[in-house]
């Protein structure tokens, strides 16, 4: 039976009887507007911990841009419908005060892995996400926490944020799941005009053929001009940056060798898309 929670009381409740009884938890953080990509997380949850815990809080902390927060899906019924068949244990959807309770006055910040790519263009961004992700780590004293490779930068960010901190949970990355025609699966997909849901596919596309040359030893500042003139062409407005870093530390590469990611973000239909993928 999936318990529906909304207090933080609740779940302490919930969360000491499991740990008395020496279960492992496990927590799969998310903003709601559910889709494969999140039941995936979810999956691999249940798979190796005793308990798990999945969050719903859209957290108005990581959003730079009203009309985004504003514009977030909100969905929570039918999460709860497609959550149903994993049997969770917990379904968390805490109130805005019971994560940010009058007098909230804290802020954790990881500098360096946070600068460039979304941090850059998302000032703020990142900090309120490791703040809303420490809370919940505390929240759900989860033994394991679920990410996806979908939000690159963030798994890194969240990684090192729970390794700088001492905080005894296994941050666990888990792989993009993606549409048929390649496009990442993401709850603003759904905000994505119609007629331009075809075209958002060459994001994919684009990185895909670029991460074959990078391979083959081209430089991205070689590949990069047809690479942004493909994504125009195709309907994008902007490219916000294309770049590829290396895989651990996010440092900026020219060329492939060491461990390396491939990220993307660009602006379709007035819907800001990321993506990201392994290079060699
Ligand atoms: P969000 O609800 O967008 O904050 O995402 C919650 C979690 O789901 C994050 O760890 C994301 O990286 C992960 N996630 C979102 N989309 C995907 C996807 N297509 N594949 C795998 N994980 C995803």
């Amino acid at each position: 039976m999936t318990a529906l929670i909304r207090t933080r009381a609740d779940l302490r409740r919930c969360v000491t009887a499991w740990k008395r009884a020496g279960q492992s938890v496990g927590v799969v953080p998310t903003m709601g507007a559910l889709h494969a990509g999140h039941l995936s997380l979810v999956e691999a949850a249940k798979a190796a911990c005793d308990r798990v815990i999945v969050t719903i809080f859209v957290n108005p902390a990581q959003f730079n841009n009203p009309a985004d927060l504003a514009g977030y899906p909100r969905t929570e019924e039918a999460d709860a419908v497609k959550l149903a068949p994993l049997a969770v244990d917990v379904i968390y959807v805490p109130a805005p005060e019971e994560i940010y309770p009058e007098g909230f006055a804290t802020k954790v910040s990881v500098t360096g892995l946070t600068e460039g790519l979304c941090g850059a263009h998302r000032p703020g961004h990142f900090d309120g996400v490791t703040t809303v992700v420490a809370k919940l780590f505390a929240q759900t004293g989860a033994d394991r926490a679920y990410f996806g490779e979908k939000d690159y930068q963030q798994l890194q960010v969240v990684t090192r944020m729970a390794a700088d901190l001492d905080l005894p949970v296994e941050v666990v990355p888990c792989p993009t799941v993606r549409e048929p025609d390649g496009l990442a699966m993401s709850s603003r997909n759904m905000r994505l005009p119609s007629e331009t849901r075809a075209a958002a596919a060459t994001l994919y596309r684009v990185l895909t053929g670029m991460a074959a040359d990078l391979g083959q030893g081209a430089a991205l500042a070689d590949l990069r001009p047809a690479a942004e003139a493909a994504l125009q062409e195709a309907g994008f407005d902007r490219v916000e940056y294309l770049d590829l870093r290396a895989a651990r530390d996010l440092a900026p590469l020219d060329r492939a060798g060491p461990p390396a990611r491939l990220l993307a973000a660009a602006w379709l239909g007035g819907v800001r898309l990321i993506d990201n993928i392994a290079v060699g």
